[in-house]
């Protein structure tokens, strides 16, 4: 009798563990080796697991052990990315098995079809051949053509050796060329045939126009392009290119990080300060920081670039632990906007009552800046308002009563959204849980017919746009006006072709967008976001106000004004506003930091959330408060690691749920991660998966949360 096979096999489940499999390998021809993607027997049904360990031997009764039913017609996952998995499996405490299964798309999940796969790898190569028209060189910006500064830029990048691991911040206001920087960068590193390339970009907007400008660079280099939108078919092909090492350049968002890379030689995270990159369900992991852990793992380099870098790569760049590189100058030559904060307490800012120019409903914005509109549109530029809310208004009230469209499932209101398109009818919708009402035509508690919608978003802004400048062509670009990646590229290419003279939107035309013509950019609300219970939001909305800055005056030429931009605010004085006007991202990230400091926050400290939901927020909270009480009494609270008390979430209540966290803080890594471990173990022992047995509470671990 030969020896016989035993492999583990980890699944898509919240359990610590793989589970042991005989390998018959006649039946699957040939022998198990570490990353095999396998189909199992798991209780009455089959599931996809990977191979994390082949041995002869199993701490199981070898008869007792079920067969491994199939393998997938794909080489092993390389052993750097299962380096990668493991780590984000310890790091971010999710088991092996759930960390890895959802990162392999649907396509290799389905076993049945795993015998036609290979026809439809050719077939697809094969339309590729015939497809492959010449590609544009529009764009391109060759080493010869870069400025001083950038060159300077590149040549710092160059005199980093291949085959160490180095960070590198590069960062530079919008449009002082980074893209371009970091694609000859990358020209580089491709010239090695075998050699892969991992860009990440933080939104599936951004990558349709940023795909063009990396096809013109590296033309006959085969590119494959990783996010949620792209159809699960091409998706899998993609993934399936990148894990054998057939595509050099692997484009994607955050879910790209984690894709196999056999040959990966660099990396590129543009805008690493966004918080798209933070994946905010299952494994709550931050594609940035896994990407660095990548990287320094591979000892190859990589690149983070930013107009407004996060303050924890400011900091590790000002500490020296990273590399700083820095562009000073926008690359076409024109100057920064010119901000004006609009004082909106100011009298004089607004319309009187007797003002001849009064439009004839309440103006939604100031009289300064329907002025600077005007002459923005006769100058023939355009115009972009970027207001944070979209639908029409936030909430719907009675003004006879006290009743407000509260939704009946969270603690939030529901948001009136205006009829569109379709023949769509006027409705209220919950943003939390997605809940969608017809609007009342009474009010429900009193039966008054006069109900009034409070505060202003997209649409009512656009409304009013329309009606102030009635010639202008206005075009709003919100997640309601573009459901699909694809409708919102032709909403941006409308832009850039100059059919619009006043774009209103959320911040999806905040981000890297390349527009030509913007001479002025107007942000309304923008205090809503600056008193939050979150920390970080001030950073969010600063970095925000200098990339929405950055769309003004892009393509003016050097000495001629870059564009304004006009901010309507209670507070002007407040620091993020003050540095805003003086567009001294350094003074106020040094500023930032000094506060975290002095309050002992991250990047100072590490922080981890323990999330509860349940039926309601006392059992959830008391959930919480027997953790605390499990971590007293085993001596894991000390000065190093603090345990603050349960609160309930900004939003408490979502779609029926009451939700509560509990924040763990420490100024080590080495203290938290044990901290978690403990507290996994402790809440596993009473839970099936990740729900209590007993009042069936659901939590979650998550580390380095950027929601507070
Ligand atoms: P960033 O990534 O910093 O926003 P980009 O690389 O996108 O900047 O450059 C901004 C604009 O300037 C683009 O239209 C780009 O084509 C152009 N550009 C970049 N570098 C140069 C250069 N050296 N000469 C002329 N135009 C340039
Ligand atoms: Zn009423
Ligand atoms: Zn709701």
């Amino acid at each position: 009798m030969p020896p016989p096979i035993v492999v583990q096999v980890v699944v898509d489940k919240p359990l610590p563990q793989g589970f042991d499999y005989l390998w018959d390998k006649e039946v699957l021809g040939g022998l198990p080796e570490i990353g095999v993607i396998v189909e199992v027997p798991f209780g009455r049904s089959a599931l996809i697991g990977m191979v994390i360990k082949v041995s002869a031997h199993s701490d199981y009764e070898l008869d007792k052990l079920k067969l491994v039913s199939r393998v997938a017609p794909l080489p092993p996952l390389d052993a750097s990315v299962l380096r990668l998995m493991n780590f984000a499996s310890q790091y971010y405490i999710h088991a092996l098995g759930e960390t890895i299964i959802p990162t392999i798309p649907q396509m290799w999940k389905k076993a049945d079809n795993w015998e036609k796969i290979p026809k439809k790898i050719v077939a697809n190569e094969e339309k590729k051949k015939i497809k492959n028209t010449p590609v544009s060189r529009e764009g391109l910006i060759d080493e010869a053509q870069l400025n001083e500064c950038q060159k300077n830029a590149l040549e710092t990048l160059h005199s980093c050796s291949k085959s160490k691991f180095k960070a590198i911040l590069l960062q530079g206001q919008t449009g002082s060329g980074k893209t371009a920087v970091f694609l000859n960068w990358l020209s580089g590193v491709l010239q090695d045939p075998g050699a892969q390339v991992l860009l990440l970009v933080p939104e599936i907007n951004l990558t349709p126009q940023l795909e063009r400008r990396v096809r013109a660079y590296f033309p006959d280099k085969k590119m494959v392009v990783l996010h949620s939108g792209v159809s699960e078919k091409v998706r899998g092909l993609a993934w399936h290119d990148a894990m054998t090492g057939a595509a050099q350049i692997i484009l994607g968002t955050r879910l790209a990080a984690l894709t196999p890379l056999p040959n990966l030689r660099a990396i590129v995270v543009d805008e690493e300060h966004d918080a798209s990159y933070k994946q905010q369900d299952g494994i709550r992991y931050s594609a940035r920081d896994l990407a660095i852990w990548r990287a320094h793992d591979l000892k190859i380099p990589i690149l983070l670039a930013s107009a407004t870098p996060s303050l924890e790569t400011w900091v590790a760049a000002k500490a020296g632990r990273y590399e700083h590189i820095r562009l000073d100058q926008r690359a076409q030559g024109a100057s920064l906007p010119k901000v004006h904060l609009i004082n909106t307490r100011d009298p004089q800012s607004q319309f009187s009552p007797g003002d001849a120019e009064s439009p004839k409903t309440k103006s939604l914005i100031t009289k300064t800046l329907v002025h600077a509109v005007s002459r923005n549109l006769e100058s023939r530029q355009q115009s972009l308002v970027l207001i944070n809310r979209r639908g029409y208004a936030p909430v719907l009230s009675c003004g006879a009563c006290s009743w407000l469209s509260k939704c009946q499932q969270c603690s939030s209101y529901m948001v009136v959204h205006k009829a569109g398109a379709l023949g769509r009818k006027s409705t209220m919708s919950c943003h939390h849980c997605g809940l969608v009402k017809t609007i009342p035509s009474h009010c429900p508690d009193c039966g008054n017919a006069d109900l009034k919608t409070l505060g202003q978003g997209t649409q009512k802004v656009e409304d009013f746009i329309e009606m102030t400048w009635p010639n202008a062509r206005v075009l709003r670009v919100d997640t309601d006006s573009s459901r699909k990646s694809k409708d919102a590229e032709e909403l941006f290419q409308e832009i850039h072709e100059g059919n619009v003279d006043i774009v209103v939107g959320t911040q999806m035309i905040a981000k890297g967008h390349d527009y030509q013509n913007i001479g002025l950019v107007a942000v309304l609300d923008a205090d809503s976001r600056l008193f939050s219970q979150d920390f970080r939001a001030a950073e969010r909305l600063f970095a925000q106000l200098v990339q929405v800055a950055g769309r003004a005056g892009r393509s003016n030429k050097e000495g001629e004004a870059g564009g304004v931009i006009y901010i309507e605010t209670q507070f002007p004085e407040a620091a993020v506003y003050q540095y805003l006007l003086r567009h001294d991202v350094d003074g106020f990230l040094s500023f930032t930091a000094n506060e975290r400091k002095e309050a002992g926050l991250p990047p100072f400290t590490y922080q981890a959330l323990v999330h509860a939901e349940a039926k309601n927020l006392d059992k959830a909270t008391q959930f919480l408060n027997l953790l605390k009480d499990h971590l007293k009494s085993h001596n894991h609270i000390s000065r190093s690691l603090r345990v603050y008390d349960p609160v309930p979430k900004a939003v408490m209540r979502v779609a029926g749920s009451e939700r509560a966290q509990l924040l763990v803080e420490s100024d080590d890594r080495k203290f938290l991660q044990e901290a978690l471990e403990e507290i996994d173990r402790y809440l596993r022992e009473q839970s099936q998966g990740r729900i209590s047995k007993v009042g069936r509470i659901r939590w979650l671990i998550e580390r380095d949360p950027i929601l507070i």
